[in-house]
Order: structure tokens, then sequence, then C-alpha cells
């Protein structure tokens, strides 16, 4: 049988890299396609190509219709397990479903299937009690081999980071929490862009007016409260019309114009400003009917803004969009993409999509996602090479004017080391291990080893590690103790000695002496600073007082210093460095 559609090169790489990976290994897997790539028709072509009963899920009713429609083309019938499109057919060799109708009605699939695709993948959750995992356990029983894909523009969960584990390109994204295992295909957007299939984003830096939430204090995951968000808004009310204004005048040249909002309160206040008949306002709590009727007549162009509070992010297509507004923060360049990605489609006459981005988010559009919540809102992506295996981590950080990391937030690094040959110990199943090179970490205080800054047990000894917090306050409690917070240190070379001084944030100053002469002083010198040098990404080992002096520069700055009183000095006890926790550190 032939296929009906041409499929498009990538999309056919997309198949054959599946094809390929199931071959070898039952380990899931997830293929990456920005948002307007065609999933539907990679879908489509794996259902053509499967002999035996596969399961498609997603989450929403829209999606397992366009899915379905996608796969009827062909000229072949699959069957539609969906309580909202009121279908229950689970008899067919391939059938396209909802997540949740499947999970409501597990006693309908008991039989035998061989894949199961997800479409949306990244909105499956690592819990075993979630409802996709409950559908493939289940499966599983069936069928030990069980295959299950995973298609998603954004692989990334704010929660939860990565969903996947391994990259094809060789590196590693994350442990064994993950719900996924390989990330077995990947597209970015640029490309998309670039080879025509998607619409050219005009990226306007014309914001008449901007909001500022860099205050705002974030949670774990880079995100703000609702209730913060919505009182920084409040107060800018004058803020809110002057942009709603701008975005009306621009949209006068344009056909359908999307409105990203903070808040449902923001979003209210948006369409408030609108002209009533032409707008349309649609929120978590719209009710499905209306959120329908809503859709369809701005499809139709008959309403010619849709606001909305991030529910329009998946599953939603009007390739009409030529004018995104973006009203609301966010870190995650994949959201980001996402967002944009609503203006990416191809259509008729439309020559751009004007993107402006008036909540300051400063993301680029065709950076890669880091995977971690940004630390601070001037990080940027930048590109750190482990001085271990070579590999190019993407991590937060800054760079200079000519393009050099002067800082980072990586902690380890991501590259994927090939098993060395003789290494087949059951544990590692010949499977590529990550690099253990380290760019901030805490040294084990019984064996040595190196453990993420945030390790409770060290991964070599299992014995316990001092949390530095512990450190601190014990130490703040002591009367003959000294805490510094250290803003910087200098340094005096005077033959094989080197003095360091940890200067204080009010002041204060501690220091300690290296020789370098002997040997056991030159070692912990090294331990300490030589491991750290040009911020772990380049680690030297000095052997002279003068050798450090020369490229001071480039030498690490502890986050904290204690010292116990000796009878006429302050003694230099620990010295605190890749400091994360609740003390503040210098400024
Ligand atoms: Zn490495
Ligand atoms: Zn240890």
């Amino acid at each position: 049988m032939n296929a009906p559609f041409k499929l498009r090169p990538y999309q056919q790489e997309a198949v054959d890299a599946t094809l390929n990976h199931f071959r070898k290994s039952d380990e899931s897997a997830v293929i990456v396609l920005p948002t307007g790539a065609g999933k539907s028709l990679v879908i489509a072509e794996l259902a053509r190509l499967a002999k035996r009963k596969i399961l498609v899920l997603t989450h929403v009713k829209e999606l397992v219709e366009q899915n379905h429609a996608k796969y009827q083309s062909y000229g072949l019938t699959g069957g539609i397990f969906s309580a909202g499109l009121k279908r229950k057919e689970s008899r067919h060799q391939v059938t396209f479903a909802s997540v949740q109708s499947v999970s409501a009605n597990l006693d309908q699939f008991r039989d035998e299937y061989s894949l199961v695709i997800i479409d949306e993948c990244h909105r499956v959750s690592g819990e075993e009690t979630s409802q996709y995992q409950r559908i493939i356990e289940l499966l599983r029983q069936q069928n030990d081999a069980l295959k299950v894909l995973g298609l998603t523009a954004t692989p990334y969960r704010l929660a939860m980071g990565w969903i996947y584990r391994y990259h094809y390109r060789g590196f590693v994204r994350g442990g064994d929490d993950k719900p996924f295992q390989h990330c077995i295909y990947e597209l970015p957007l640029s490309y998309m862009i670039n080879r025509g299939y998607l619409t050219r984003p005009e990226l306007v830096n014309a914001a008449v007016a901007q909001y500022d939430f860099s205050a705002l204090p974030q949670d774990r995951f880079g995100e703000y409260a609702e209730k913060d968000v919505n009182e920084l808004l409040g107060k800018h009310k004058r803020v809110t019309r002057a942009i709603v204004e701008q975005v009306m005048e621009l949209a006068a040249e344009r056909q359908g114009v999307m409105i990203f909002a903070a808040t449902v309160d923001h979003a209210r206040e948006i369409t408030g400003y609108l002209p009533d008949h032409q707008t349309a306002l649609i929120t978590g709590a719209t009710d499905l009917k209306d959120r329908d009727f809503l859709i369809q007549r701005f499809k139709q162009r008959e309403l010619k803004y849709l606001v909305n509070v991030s529910v329009l992010t998946t599953g939603f297509d009007a390739p009409h969009v030529d004018f995104i507004a973006i009203l609301r923060p966010t870190q995650s360049v994949s959201l980001y993409q996402q967002i944009v990605g609503r203006g990416l489609r191809l259509n008729e006459g439309k020559q751009d999509c004007l993107v402006i981005d008036y909540a300051g988010n400063h993301v680029n559009l065709h950076h890669p996602e880091v995977g971690e919540p940004k630390p601070n809102p001037d990080s940027e992506p930048v590109q750190v090479f482990c001085p271990g295996c070579g590999f190019a981590n993407i991590f937060w950080g800054k760079a200079d004017g000519d393009g050099r990391v002067i800082e980072h937030y990586g902690r380890r690094c991501q590259g994927l080391l090939e098993p060395a040959i003789g290494d087949d110990s059951a544990k590692l199943q010949g499977r590529p291990q990550q690099c253990d090179y380290r760019f901030s970490f805490k040294e084990c205080p019984h064996c040595g080893a190196e453990n993420d800054i945030a390790a409770r047990n060290c991964h070599q000894c299992q014995k316990a590690i001092i949390d530095p917090d512990d450190q601190l306050r014990d130490a703040l409690k002591l009367k003959d103790a000294m805490v510094i917070r250290c803003a910087g240190i200098s340094l005096v070379a005077d033959g094989s000695k080197l003095r360091i001084t940890y200067h204080g944030e009010d002041g204060e100053e501690l220091s300690e002496s290296f020789d370098f002469s002997k040997p056991g002083q030159r070692t912990v010198f090294n331990k300490l600073f030589g491991r750290r040098f040009a911020n772990s990404q380049a680690p030297r080992v000095f052997s002279s007082a003068d050798e450090v002096f020369e490229l001071q520069t480039l030498l690490p700055a502890p986050d904290f210093v204690i010292a116990r009183k000796q009878k006429h000095y302050w003694q230099v006890q620990e010295r605190v460095f890749d400091y994360q926790g609740s003390f503040r550190k210098a400024y």
C-alpha cells in the first residue's frame, strides 16, 4: 500500500528513528517536533506500518479527532475511544483515545497491544499513579515487550525538567525519575522556519510599555504566584491600557490576534479594553461548549481578538493568526516557543506573524532550552565545555562581550560516555554513562569524592555529608567562631608562600597562607581553588605561589568562610564554595 501523503524528509526521519529504536529496544522513546511540524502525519504513518494493535493517547478530544482524521485520510479505518466525542470503539487495530476515557474504562483494554503512542507526551508525569502510567502498566501486563512512544514540541515540564533521560546526540538530561528513557529524534523550530515549513515570526521590539515581573519572588520552578502577579498588574492599569491600545493599532493590518494574559483577572481586564463584538475570552473555567463556539467564530474571523490564559497552547490550530501579543511572564523557552508557535502556521496570503513581548521575558526564540529554572533575570543560556570529556553543555550563566563565559550555574556535565571496553557489568548493560565531571560540588569529608551540592549522602561511600547550612548555623552559635559572607579575595605572593585574604561584605577580613614548597599544603590549595579554577571550566594544578598570583582573576572565591579563634589570631577552618542554601550570600 502506498502512502497517500508524501512525508516531508524530517517526518520520514522521525518514523525511521522510531523503527530503528524499537527494533533494538523496548525502552520508552520520545520524538520532539516543533508545533506545526505535522506530528499527526508521523503518527498516522507509524500506525499504518504497525502490524499489531496500537493505542494512540492524548489528553484533549481535539487532538484525538485530528490524529484520527489524518489516519483515516490514508484510506484506513481506526477507532475512536473518547467520551467527549461520544465514541467508545476499542475493537480496531488502531484506536485513537483520550487518556481520561481509557482510564475510566480500563476493562475494555484487555487485548495485547504492541505500541502506545502518546501525543503531547510532556503531560505524562513520572508518578506511577497517573492516568498514563496506569494505562501503560495495564497494557504491559498483557505484553511485557510493549513499546511506548511519546511525541511533543516541548520535552520539558516546569515541575520536572526534561521528560526523558538520554538524548540521541550523546547527552544526559536527568536521572531515573523521568517518564521516558530516550529522546530519539529532535528538530529545532529554526529548521522549520528556515525551510519555509512555518511562517517567519516578526519579533518586533516596539512595545509602548512593558511589565516588569523581575522583582517578584519565584517558586522553585521559576514561576510567580498568581496573587503577586495580580497585585503587580493591579498597580499598572495604565500600562495594560496603553499596551492594548497599541495592540489594536497594530491589529488594523492583521487578520487574527492572540493575546496571552498572565492571570484570569488580567485577561478580563484586557478583554474589557478591546471591542466587545470582536473579542473572545477563554480561560480554564470557560465552559467547553462556549469554548468550541468561540474558537469556531475566531477561526471564521468573525472575532478578531482571542484573549486567553495559557489554555490555548496545545491542540489549538488557527492558521490565520498573524499577531501574537505576550503579556504574561515565562522563563521557559519551550512555553515561549509554544505560544509563538500558535502564529507560525502557514496560511494563504500570510507573510509573517507579528510577535510582541510586553512582559520583558527576554526569551530568545532560537535559544536552546536549559531545562532548569532561570536563576535570575539576566541569565542567558551559555555554552560550557566540559574539561573532562569535551561535551558542550548548555547552562544558565553570563557571558562577556566576546562570548566568554564569566559565570554559569551548571552542576554536572551532561555528556554521555560510551562504556569502556570490557566494562559490561550487569548494572551498566553496555549503556552509556553520564560524564561525572562536576562544575560545582561538595567534597565528601570521609572519602573525598565529589558530590552534588544538594546531596545528603556521598554517592561513593554512602556516608552523610555535612550540610553547609548546619555548618554555618553551628558556627554562628559559637562565641569563638567567626563567619563571613565572602565578597572577594585578594592575594599576596611571597616566595613559596601565598597569602589569601577573604573580604567580608562588611569589611571584615580573614586570611590564611599556603606554602607551595610543602606538598601537603599545595594539595589542599589545589583541591579547594585549583579544581574550581575558571568556574571549574579549566581546573588546574598549581605548582607555585607566583603562578597562582598571575592567574588570580580566574580564581574562585568561597561564599562563606568560617574561622575559629586561636590565642592571637583567627584560624580559617572552612571555605564554603558553591553554596546554595537558606543563608544569603554576599552581594
Ligand atoms: Zn563531561
Ligand atoms: Zn564519601
